[in-house]
């Protein structure tokens, strides 16, 4: 069975109110038709106090569960933000930890040019950018350079994002 929502709270108010209602219209009927008895009068009386006091409260009970629906409104939308975020988070982390592996297969390898090329064991005969990895972490794979006499003077391999020119040599 499903707990009493705000919603449940708010048309039990709302039956009470109308009954009230009712009741006082009932009673204002049942003065009009004992005019002259005293004894009537005041009994109609101290019974119309009473439920004027029970729509009081009833008004005040509606204006409360509009004010907790208000609050369940915005706690719902900022538990959905939160959920967002932590999804997020995990997201986030998840790659990191994801890079953090994958990175540990690279290395360093020193080449001919006198500076160093990044190699992954898993992909023999690749060399990658030394400088995207270092600067983004990202394993940009060295382009051969077009073997003009002008270009060879530089180097064999070229970043292509970054355009560092690296000798790699030919024993490989
Ligand atoms: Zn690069």
């Amino acid at each position: 069975m499903d707990a009493p929502s705000i919603s449940d709270f708010t048309g039990t108010i709302t039956a009470i109110a109308t009954a009230a209602k009712a009741l006082s219209e009932a009673i204002g009927g049942l003065r009009s038709k004992v005019k002259g008895n005293k004894e009537v009068d005041e009994i109609a009386s101290a019974a119309l106090e009473r439920v004027l006091a029970v729509q009081s409260t009833a008004l005040d009970l509606q204006t409360m569960a509009f004010g907790l629906q208000q609050e369940l409104a915005e706690t719902k939308h900022q538990l959905v933000e939160l959920q967002e975020e932590n999804s997020r988070l995990r997201a986030q982390i998840r790659e990191k930890d994801e890079w953090a592996a994958e990175r540990k297969k690279y290395r360093l390898e020193a080449v001919p040019s006198g500076s160093a090329a990044v190699v992954r064991d898993e992909t023999p005969g690749i060399y990658y950018c030394p400088s995207c990895f270092q600067a983004s972490g990202r394993a940009i794979p060295l382009q051969p350079v077009r073997t003009t006499r002008q270009t060879q003077r530089f180097g064999s391999h070229v970043c292509p994002v970054c355009s560092t020119v690296l000798q790699l040599g030919t024993a490989r």
